[in-house]
């Protein structure tokens, strides 16, 4: 049987062509795909219309091995993909009385009855492979389409991640022969794209031109640099190794502006170091208004190395909630590197903290002046080691507020490795 190499993702939903949703199970799959050494060539959306789907459908069918449609099991009329596919394919749907009867239980677990028209969710192509969703009432379809596979998963990203992990990935995998490709992300932070690549380009530039060539991409987000390495090869050990060393080269090239190596993300490493020294953080947010704290509360655990915050927007929480002098403010003007220090002691102190971070600054578009301009923030440390530092970032409020609240996890982080 072939090789399967190439797929083709299809995101089926008129949703998806509108600014208000996004496709954001074809990257889900990409990732997935790619893991497995399979390439994909082409993504695309279509509404919920059948002959634009049949048309897609077919096109993909003449250029891939693999073709993924997400979205549109649905039980409503305008839920199409089922009817499309066994259409393009010339196969006959017929009911299947055990998925009814899954569909049946379910309702019955809540209590309901399965209305008449989710009956359609149980239409199965002729020779498909049924694969059960736990999450929800459309199963998705795995469908031999000659040597080329053919799979159908529901919209919603919780139901679809779950079968395509638990019954599409081995079915693949299977088929893929041992070549694959892997990949290793670092993560960089304060430091511009600029910066990062006049250091990292001279190392990963020559590369490719390994006996195993190592490909390197460089994303850059507010705040965030990301150095993508990727290597394919038939020896998934002989990958590690060229991918390891080329992390390790490049990550003692960059120094302590790289946070992760392992896709950790900057709150993770926060925490994990926080839950190694056993110590716990107080946050004390002017202008990020609660996303320094938010960000660190993401992280599953984190109630075992946060204990809170308090949210400084006005003059008076400062002085009432953190002991920052009034006339301190009146001196220095609340984004200063005066304030910035009082609001972190005075947080660890009154929270009982190991360690806080504070944040002050000025986010626009109003509010900048000659000398502080909008952008100006002011971060301190306090812990058994402290920090201070004045930032100008770039950018609209949005990124402004983005950028400060990725320095204070640096900050805590660096406070934390005493770098
Ligand atoms: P259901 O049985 O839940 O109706 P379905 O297969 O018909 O499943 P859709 O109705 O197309 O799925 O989509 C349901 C929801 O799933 C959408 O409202 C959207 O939130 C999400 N969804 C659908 N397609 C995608 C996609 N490509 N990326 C991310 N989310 C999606
Ligand atoms: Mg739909």
């Amino acid at each position: 049987m072939r090789q399967l190499a190439t797929a083709e993702i299809i995101a089926v939903g008129s949703e998806l062509l509108t600014p208000h949703r996004t496709d954001t199970n074809s990257l889900y799959l990409t990732a997935q795909l790619n893991e497995l050494g399979i390439d994909v060539r082409t993504k695309c959306v279509v509404g919920d219309n059948l002959a634009d789907l049949v048309g897609m459908f077919k096109l993909a069918l003449t250029r891939a091995d693999v073709v993924l449609l997400t979205g549109g099991l649905g039980p409503t009329a305008d839920d199409v993909t089922r009817d499309g596919i066994a259409a393009a394919l010339n196969l006959h749907l017929h009911e299947s009385a055990e998925i009814v009867g899954a569909i049946q239980a379910r309702f019955a677990s809540r209590g309901l009855q399965m209305p008449d028209i989710n009956r359609r969710q149980a239409h199965v192509p002729e020779g498909a492979r049924v694969l059960p969703n736990a999450n929800g009432t459309a199963p998705g379809l795995w469908i031999d389409a000659g040597e080329q596979v053919v799979v159908l998963l529901p919209g919603p990203p919780r139901e679809l991640q779950p079968i395509f992990e638990t019954h599409v990935r081995p079915g693949l995998a299977s088929r893929t022969g041992s070549r694959q490709l892997r990949r290793r992300i670092l993560k960089i932070t304060g430091r511009p794209e600029s910066g990062v690549e006049q250091i990292a380009q001279p190392l990963y530039g020559p590369m490719a031109d390994w006996p195993v060539p190592v490909e390197t991409t460089i994303l850059a987000a507010p705040g965030q640099i990301e150095l993508h390495l990727s290597a394919r090869g038939d020896d998934a050990a002989k990958i590690d190794r060229v991918l390891d060393e080329a992390v390790t080269r490049l990550a003692s090239a960059l120094g302590d502006i790289v946070f992760s190596a392992d896709g950790r993300s900057l709150p993770e490493v926060v925490g994990q170091l926080l839950l190694e020294q056993g110590a716990r953080v107080a946050v004390a947010e002017s202008c990020t208004g609660g996303l320094v704290l938010g960000r660190l509360t993401d992280v599953p655990g984190s109630s075992s190395w946060v204990i809170g915050g308090v949210t400084a927007y006005s003059n008076d929480v400062k002085i009432h909630q953190l002991g920052v002098a009034a006339a301190m403010i009146a001196e220095f003007g609340a984004v200063s590197e005066p304030v910035a220090r009082a609001m972190a002691d005075g947080v660890r102190e009154r929270l009982a903290a190991d360690v806080s971070v504070s944040v002050t600054g000025i986010a626009g578009p109003a509010g900048g002046t000659v000398e502080k301009p909008v952008g100006t923030v002011v971060i301190a440390t306090s812990g058994p080691r402290s920090l201070l530092r004045t930032f100008r970032f770039p950018g609209d409020r949005a990124m402004v507020r983005t950028q400060a609240t990725q320095a204070a996890l640096d900050m805590l982080r660096r406070t934390l490795i005493g770098a």
